[in-house]
């Protein structure tokens, strides 16, 4: 399931080959797009993208309408379980599983999708989804501060916390677990309990969280998830039973809020 270094991956994507001009075709497969209706993103032709914006795992793509008295729309993406954004030649054949593509002259963006999870909106202002997002974990930064004053009005164990999107966007299971690793802290400690101290210490750990995936990710060759296949790249994520790489203790996995965590029961403290 991608997570905020994916979606920012395919944000690049999708803003390197929308700046290059105006959207010349776009086609999809309008059970992904709402309204469903067929040829739903042929309003797209002849608009011109003025920004790309991720939040969490959403995309919103602005767009200023081919006519001056056209109105603006808004494009809203998510990846569902496995989708991705490749770039291409125009002229190139369609991609297996390929469910959307939009052209911008010669380049074009081809969207694939097997599991179809993911979905479009076509809207004229902000859904509801969008604005229930909290600040972006990424783009907007993680602050101290801000999550430290979030936190301390939640009873729950801040691991389930950070995967309210409210709180902060783009968290995921992976980075919360590889941040509060980094942080030296016990998923299991309640939220409200953590100091300012202990929040900075969180908000770096999944700084650098999500700055290691994002390097591990652009290493890649084309776009894929950290998580899938491969050699596994995290620090403790999927390495229960295995020792901890800071100080050798076992690495123990329970259940928070129906998902799986792997931390270490020596080396983060419980609060
Ligand atoms: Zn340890």
């Amino acid at each position: 399931m991608p997570e905020l270094p994916e979606v920012e991956l395919a944000r690049r994507t999708l803003a390197r080959v929308l700046e290059r001009g105006r959207i010349t075709a776009a086609r999809s497969d309008d059970r992904l797009v709402s309204p469903g209706a067929p040829g739903s993103l042929e309003p797209l032709v002849g608009a011109r993208a003025v920004a790309v914006e991720r939040r969490g795992k959403q995309l919103r793509i602005a767009l200023a309408a081919p006519s001056a008295g056209g109105a603006s729309l808004l494009v809203f993406a998510h990846l569902g379980m496995t989708g991705e954004w490749h770039e291409a030649k125009t002229s190139a054949p369609p991609l297996r599983h390929e469910k959307v593509r939009v052209d911008v002259g010669a380049r074009s963006l081809r969207y694939t999708d097997p599991r179809r999870l993911g979905r479009f909106v076509v809207a004229k202002e902000d859904t509801k989804a969008w604005r229930a997002l909290g600040p972006d974990a990424l783009a907007d930064g993680v602050d101290a501060k801000a999550l430290h004053a979030k936190l301390a009005k939640r009873r729950r164990t801040v691991k389930e916390a950070l995967l309210d999107q409210k709180i902060l966007a783009g968290i995921g299971n992976i980075l919360a677990i590889e941040g509060l690793w980094r942080a030296k802290l016990d998923p299991r400690s309640r939220a409200d309990r953590l100091t300012l101290a202990d929040v900075r210490a969180l908000a770096k750990g999944l700084r650098d969280a999500i700055a290691f995936q994002l390097r591990q990710l652009e290493k890649a060759t084309e776009p894929k998830y950290v998580n899938m296949g491969g050699e596994n790249p995290f620090r403790i994520y999927g390495r229960a039973g295995k020792p901890c790489p800071r100080c050798k203790h076992t690495l123990a996995k329970i259940v928070l809020g129906g998902r799986g965590t792997t931390f270490c029961p020596s080396c983060q403290r419980r609060i």
